[in-house]
């Protein structure tokens, strides 16, 4: 562990859990919530759910799991650099996408649309909500009790209209402060995760090449980079060689503009850091060369026709879940049947949301056709 800046969250001065516990020494109160969101049923769940593709289009693919464990690993040396603490932001990598849906956007949009006039559906609000309710295994309490720095932390954004209803985490949004340093780079290091390795994932699948990512300019210095040292390199190699640049490209920048951030604002405490703007950021330099990136993606990769065709499927499977739970509520399994009593909606939600890609499948499967049992 590193000598913690004066600005840094410090877990001896949290402003504490919902609930009251005694501490857990050794382990201090950010490691404490690493423990019990690697604990969760949610966080086993990530290995089954997908973003761009389904989980059972290959196995070498990253899951929403290997998702966030790359970014806790880059969370982490972020803030090792900086001077901030690393546990914190790896317990906000672990459970930032606790409440994803199954298939990714495409399942986020569809149960999104489906609770149109129920209050909506947003993945990230879902993440606090796993956290705060729906895990259930502690004798005295829903959720998990994380401290209010992890809740934070895990929940980026918020429309005002939900902000007002959710206290504490809610403030920042109607007051426009900045959460801590260790939420800010977290969801840096998210963005980072995701940019690189769906390059990877996407050349994997065929669905992108090499030549295309040729035009865009970060992908393309870095590749110039490998080719000049290694000029005969097998494509196997020049790709991750390329991606791993790519990666310290970014996050070496990002260190280096939010230090210089630092310094220009003087900060002295984690209060002093919640007044100001954020503070975390790349250069305007690498930001665009990083936007560019994020756009070819999307054009390329995420609106690809047979991702296309996925989300499709995705689409319609969730909406059908949705309207045959929410039109017959005596489908659903014993417990959110208790649930759909007060909130007929929101319980059909939670129940679709915490569903794998494969389970959804296999749960459409045994709703639609007249072979399946059960
Ligand atoms: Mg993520």
């Amino acid at each position: 562990m590193n000598t913690l800046a004066p600005y840094a969250a410090n877990p001896a001065q949290t402003i504490g859990r919902q609930f009251d516990e005694p501490a857990s020494a050794p382990r201090n109160a950010f490691q404490r919530d690493r423990d019990r969101i690697i604990h969760s049923t949610a966080f086993r769940r990530l290995e089954y759910k997908t973003q761009v593709f389904v989980n059972h289009e290959g196995d070498l693919f990253r899951t929403r799991l290997t998702h966030s464990l790359e970014v806790a690993q880059l969370a982490r040396g972020i803030a090792r650099t900086l001077n901030l603490h690393e546990d914190l932001t790896e317990a906000i990598a672990l459970a930032h996408d606790l409440g994803h849906t199954p298939f990714g956007h495409a399942g986020q949009d569809a149960l999104n649309a489906s609770m149109k006039n129920h209050g909506g559906f947003e993945h990230n609000l879902q993440s606090l909500r796993v956290v705060e309710k729906l895990e259930q295994r502690y004798a005295e309490f829903d959720g998990l009790n994380l401290t209010f720095e992890t809740r934070e932390g895990i929940l980026k954004h918020c429309s005002i209209k939900n902000a007002k209803q959710l206290g504490d985490v809610g403030q920042r949004f109607l007051d426009k402060t900045s959460p801590s340093l260790e939420a800010q780079l977290t969801n840096f290091a998210d963005e980072i995760a995701y940019n690189n390795h769906d390059v990877d994932d996407g050349l994997r699948s065929g669905l992108i090449s090499i030549e295309q990512l040729s035009q865009v300019e970060l992908f393309a210095n870095n590749q110039q980079m490998v080719a000049k040292q290694y000029p005969n390199l097998e494509q196997k190699r020049l790709i991750p060689e390329t991606i791993r640049r790519m990666i310290n490209t970014l996050v070496t920048d990002l260190c280096t503009q939010s230090a210089k951030n630092i310094a220009q604002h003087q900060p002295q405490s984690i209060a002093d850091i919640r007044k100001l703007p954020p503070l975390i950021s790349f250069s305007a330099e690498i930001a665009a060369q990083n936007h560019k990136l994020k756009q070819f993606l999307r054009k390329n990769l995420y609106h690809h026709y047979q991702v296309n065709r996925m989300s499709a499927k995705a689409t319609r499977i969730v909406q059908e879940l949705f309207t045959c739970f929410y039109d017959n509520a005596g489908l659903l399994p014993d417990e959110y049947q208790a649930f759909a009593k007060s909130d007929k909606a929101r319980a059909v939600a939670d129940y679709i949301a915490g569903m794998t890609d494969r389970f959804a499948i296999r749960e459409h499967r045994r709703l639609f056709a007249v072979e399946e049992h059960w």
